[in-house]
């Protein structure tokens, strides 16, 4: 399993774009996210062609802005097999539908829907409202082999994803969190929330503008982490 990062930022932090990565998980390559920055970030790094799956953690713009067109061009130009999209839910997944529907006219065309249920390895965090009021979110859980990866997606406050991981036995387990070094937002994770649970994970904090991480964050963050990013 091995995860590197399409961008950092937070929606607005146009210099480090939007957050995604890409996740190579029991032959699957999954495209985590693809805001508005993710589709021209994967043509200039020649990386379209290997995206088998695609994974959404909710509807912002940030995070679903160039999905339309990444799908467009792996049917129009790279004449590829449908990517599928895995759903959590079948709420969520009719979200999705509806959002395709105004761009593409006919998703199924493009893409094929499977269930997260009939995929090995993977579960969701429903963190409904702990971004923005009444708005949908998922964190997502990854495991293979001794290995488990976290991907929080955007997240106000970080304990549902962490009392669903003290629950769970103990893996070599790497969360990649959300976080914001400005206390007053309440739609990401202030760093401070994180603390109490570095113990026995490692957590590494994205979506966010790096410049302004406090000298006293002991979290480190994905874009410093040259070996995260794609
Ligand atoms: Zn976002
Ligand atoms: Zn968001």
């Amino acid at each position: 399993m091995q995860i590197k990062f399409l961008g950092t930022g937070g929606a607005f932090d146009i210099d480090y774009l939007n957050s995604a990565a890409l996740l190579e998980f029991r032959g699957m390559h999954i495209l985590i996210d693809c805001g508005f920055t993710v589709f021209t970030a994967l043509v200039n790094k020649n990386l379209v062609n290997r995206i088998s799956h695609i994974l959404i953690t909710h509807l912002h713009n940030d995070h679903v802005g160039s999905l339309a067109n990444l799908l467009l061009y792996k049917r129009i130009i790279e004449e590829n097999e449908r990517p599928v999209i895995i759903y959590p839910s079948e709420h969520f997944k009719n979200q999705i539908y509806r959002f395709l529907e105004m761009q593409v006219q006919d998703p199924d065309k493009y893409v094929e829907f499977v269930s997260m249920e009939h995929l090995e390895g993977v579960t969701f965090v429903d963190t409904f409202g702990q971004h923005s009021e009444g708005f949908q979110t998922y964190g997502y859980i990854f495991e293979e082999e001794e290995q488990r990866i976290v991907y929080s997606g955007d997240l106000g406050n970080p304990d549902i994803l962490f009392d669903k991981l003290t629950k769970l036995p103990p893996l070599n387990t790497h969360v990649y969190h959300d976080i914001t070094f400005n206390a007053q937002n309440s739609g990401h994770t202030y760093y401070k929330k994180l603390l109490p649970y570095l113990n026995g994970n490692e957590v590494f904090g994205y979506h966010c503008d790096p410049t302004q991480n406090p000298s006293d964050n002991p979290i480190r963050l994905v874009f410093y982490e040259k070996s995260l990013l794609a």
